[in-house]
């Protein structure tokens, strides 16, 4: 595959900002390089140091737990920095396209906007499925990124794996996104271990859900080393603090929060539809392979609002087309779900 195709000419051929800790690799030694402060931070532990542009340490734990290589990890600032870095890497505004598949996540459209790249978009089924023939009309010789997200936000369902493996055949002009924000809960098995086999495709996964980390923004992408090594070359040198790789190496070494996490969320995942399914006013709970379940109720723009009323934050999707009526609920703890169910019965018997 040439990748060059598919990279704007100023970016494959940009020479990147090469910093202190990029040119001089050693821990030991006198560091008079980086003009940081020799003398500490004034809290107690000390931050003055600039941190490894690389993250290696955690991307060699990452390669372990994924079953890659580490030159197929890219690590951002959350996925918003995945998403945004690949847009700018492959599109021109004015001349490239991307496919959405909406009701999806909203950080495509809103990255594209901020990119000024034109957006084509192409609905999900009523089943929320990937509408195959659709997509593949919509593609044209200027589209450079196709965005699927499995399992899917915020409808929740995984999509059908040989839709997507469709797409990978027919789609040639550019890169395949299949966010997999969700797939620890899933029991899809990672793109992540077909990339050797597409090398279009890009798998974006986060810590910010199964494992417990979202306030430190950690986003992974997976792909092919040039494409991995052309992310690293348009960074911010430093885009992952010293202490988010600190607290990142030290959660990833504890595995079985994650696991004992991805069960209980499961199994409450599990006993709230139960709880729900009979209540009067809900018209459907849809399938979930995600950490969160999407509801149609009859009047939820009044439930939602009942429901903040009483300090119960849900998301309300009812204006999404596709979602009409229906609030995306996150699974919390078991009291916080029972808090629930019970604010819902008494919505609807009011
Ligand atoms: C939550 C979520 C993410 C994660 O975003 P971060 O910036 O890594 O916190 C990515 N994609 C989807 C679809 C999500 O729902």
């Amino acid at each position: 595959m040439n990748f060059e195709n598919f990279i704007l000419p100023h970016i494959w051929n940009l020479k990147p900002y090469s910093s202190a800790r990029d040119e001089f690799k050693g821990k030991e030694g006198v560091f008079l390089d980086a003009n940081e402060n020799p003398l500490g931070s004034g809290v107690s532990e000390n931050w003055n140091r600039y941190p490894d542009p690389l993250q290696l340490a955690i991307k060699e734990q990452l390669a372990g737990i994924k079953s890659c290589s580490t030159d197929q990890i890219f690590l951002g600032n959350g996925s918003d920095e995945a998403i945004d870095l690949i847009m700018r890497m492959t599109c021109q505004s004015g001349v490239h396209n991307i496919i959405l598949c909406p009701p999806t996540y909203g950080m495509y459209e809103v990255s594209a906007s901020i990119n000024h790249i034109e957006q084509r978009k192409v609905s999900l089924t009523q089943h929320y499925q990937l509408d195959v023939e659709g997509i593949l009309q919509a593609v044209d010789q200027n589209t450079r990124l196709l965005f699927l997200c499995s399992p899917n936000n915020p409808t929740g369902n995984k999509l059908n794996r040989s839709d997507i493996y469709t797409l990978i055949e027919s789609f040639k002009s550019g890169f395949i996104i299949i966010d997999e924000a969700y797939i620890d809960f899933s029991d899809e098995i990672s793109f992540i271990l077909e990339l050797a086999k597409y090398p279009q495709v890009i798998v974006m996964q986060t810590l910010s859900k199964a494992y417990g980390l979202a306030s430190l923004r950690l986003g992974m992408a997976f792909a092919h080393p040039t494409i991995i090594s052309l992310l690293n070359k348009i960074k911010p040198p430093y885009n992952i603090s010293g202490a988010t790789q600190e607290i990142v190496y030290k959660a990833l070494s504890n595995v079985s929060f994650k696991n004992e996490s991805v069960k209980s969320i499961l199994s409450e995942r599990d006993r709230l539809k139960k709880s729900l399914i009979n209540v009067p006013g809900v018209i459907q709970i849809y399938p979930s392979d995600a950490n969160f379940i999407l509801v149609h109720f009859k009047q939820a723009n009044d439930l939602f609002d009942y429901l903040i009323e009483a300090k119960l934050i849900t998301r309300n999707r009812s204006s999404v087309a596709l979602c009409e009526d229906s609030i995306r609920i996150t699974i919390g703890l078991s009291e916080e779900n029972d808090k629930l169910v019970q604010l819902i019965n008494q919505f609807y018997k009011a």
